[in-house]
């Protein structure tokens, strides 16, 4: 088989929090989102053949204990998605998989079959607004087929199959000063989020945006937000949930509690 590859990181220890993974970036993603940084994966090919994305995850193997597909968006290659899965849970490691959630019959299909320990499911803009959703993933600056009613149906049936599974989940929005990421945003955001999933507990990650590789130029001189503007963010998110982490480059990740604040 022949997969769609970007490349690989041999030893990641940020794309799990608190796991040491090998991560496998996969080519393709049906989305457009203006801010996307990792946008060669998107426009370019480069068919690569399966077996050597397996001696990559091999040789990963003595100093990881996990798999993490991610892109692009995986899903979008299926076959491939579930081979690499089943070879990462014979090699007796961990399997996650970074997804915009556009695809919940893989996803359905992966939790049947066992293939995966975790879903890291993207959250662009509040669950229950179309249109802002739309913006999210690009309808507004790039003329593509999909439609965001549906983006957002199939993006919903993703977070409810995986809390039925019992598949562990982490819900995260990556969020860009004078796009989607105001404390508005993230408020709307955030309770959507609690209306979907009737919990305060599920874990939430605000990602700091770093929009100097985004595919819109104009967002090049956006400033990231800061460390400090990111707990802000928390601040508002903690009104609807619990479980909330910041991720950003002055710090990594951090769980932030609220307790002291
Ligand atoms: S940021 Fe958007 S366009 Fe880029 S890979 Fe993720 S879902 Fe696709």
């Amino acid at each position: 088989m022949e997969v769609n590859y970007g490349n690989t990181i041999p030893i990641s220890t940020v794309d799990w929090h608190g796991k040491v993974s090998v991560v496998l970036f996969l080519r393709g993603c049906p989305f457009r989102c203006p801010y996307c940084h990792n946008h060669e994966l998107l426009f370019e090919n480069g068919r690569v053949g399966i077996s050597d994305i397996e001696k990559a995850i091999k040789k990963s193997k003595p100093f990881v204990s996990s798999a993490v597909l991610s892109g692009g968006e995986p899903l979008v290659q299926r076959n491939a998605s579930i081979h690499l899965a089943d070879f990462a849970k014979n090699n007796d490691m961990l399997v996650g998989i970074h997804t915009n959630g556009f695809f919940p019959q893989v996803m359905d299909e992966m939790i049947r079959k066992k293939l995966v320990d975790k879903f890291f499911i993207d959250v662009k803009a509040p669950l229950d607004d179309v249109s802002m959703y739309a913006k999210a993933i690009g309808c507004d600056d790039f003329s593509f087929s999909l439609n965001a009613e549906n983006v957002l149906e199939n993006i919903l049936r993703s977070i409810q199959l995986t809390l039925n599974s019992g598949v562990d989940l982490e819900l995260r929005t990556t969020v860009f000063r004078d796009f989607i990421g105001t404390i508005d945003n993230v408020s709307k955001i955030s309770h959507s989020i609690f209306e979907l999933t009737g919990a305060r507990d599920v874990p939430y990650v605000l990602q700091q945006g770093i929009p100097d590789n985004a595919i819109v130029e104009t967002m090049h001189s956006m400033l990231p937000y800061t460390r400090d503007e990111m707990l802000e963010l928390a601040e508002a998110a903690h009104e609807f949930l619990d479980n909330v982490y910041i991720r950003s480059k002055e710090k990594g990740n951090e769980k932030v509690n609220f307790e002291s604040s």
